[in-house]
């Protein structure tokens, strides 16, 4: 007897259990659902008002421009550059809740990634010129690839604009390509700040950021690499970094011939 109640007894604890973690489920995946749809319809709703913003800004410097002070252009370029970090972190925002949501699509294409490498590289002369970084790309003639080119693109932006933003003065910025027979890799290279080894395992998660005053100072939002990742992980790939302190880094994104 004694026997049996004890069984009855662990078979109710283990009903009763799974009941109340069934329940408890529910509301947390609802709410998780909820969250993700906030964000997207968040990330949305505030596209509109910067674009706004930036033309606003942009008619204001056009109609008036040539009667303001140094101070008033001064404060509208901070506007302009604001409402763009802004923008770009809205932007990253949405694409993370839709890329949670599962509803964004890979257009997977075959392309020559060379002559795109350098016009992607070419986009990024003016800031290097600006901080004094010698920027070089080390390309083949031809690389055949498949994949998306816009999500590439993006890719080799984030890379790029961490590479000089924490690069500082008169460094050096390398962006190199190399085919192997079942493989394909791209490096980026810098001379910049470096990542201490505890951070290392951290900078792919969203909102991560090394010396938070640090990137802040420089307009970013720890979102960058956790993009970088996403993409590189939808195309099959890997990604890994190699950093020394006040040295450089460098983020190497390995990828196999897509069938
Ligand atoms: P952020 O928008 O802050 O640059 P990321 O996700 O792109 O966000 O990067 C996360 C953190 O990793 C950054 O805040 C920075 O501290 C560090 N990091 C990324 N790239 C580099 C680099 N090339 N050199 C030094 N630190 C870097």
């Amino acid at each position: 007897v004694f026997l049996c109640i004890l069984v009855i007894f662990f078979i109710a604890a283990v009903w009763l259990s799974l009941t109340m973690s069934k329940k408890a489920m529910i509301p947390i995946q609802r709410s998780y659902r909820q969250q993700q749809q906030f964000l997207a319809d968040a990330s949305h709703e505030l596209r509109t008002p910067l674009s706004i913003m930036n033309t606003s800004l942009d008619v204001i410097e056009l109609e008036n421009g040539k009667d303001f002070t140094s101070y008033t252009k001064e404060v509208i370029v901070d506007m302009k550059e604001e409402v763009g970090r802004m923008s770009r972190m809205v932007h990253h925002l949405l694409l993370l809740a839709r890329s949670d949501s599962g509803s964004v699509e890979f257009e997977i294409v075959a392309f020559d990634l060379v002559p795109r490498m350098r016009q992607w590289v070419q986009a990024f002369e003016a800031i290097a010129n600006q901080k004094e970084i010698v920027l070089n790309a080390h390309l083949p003639r031809e690389l055949s690839i498949k994949g998306d080119i816009e999500r590439m693109k993006q890719l080799v932006y984030i890379l790029l604009d961490n590479a000089i933003k924490y690069t500082p003065k008169h460094g050096n910025v390398n962006v190199i390509v190399d085919q192997q027979s079942k493989q394909w890799s791209l490096a980026i290279q810098d001379t910049g700040v470096g990542i201490p080894i505890e951070d290392r395992r951290r900078i792919f998660d969203r909102f991560y950021r090394v010396e938070k005053h640090r990137s802040r100072d420089e307009g970013s939002a720890g979102l960058g690499l956790s993009i970088a990742k996403w993409i590189v992980e939808a195309h099959h790939g890997s990604i890994e970094v190699e950093s020394v302190v006040n040295q450089g880094s460098t983020f190497t994104v390995k990828f196999t011939y897509l069938e």
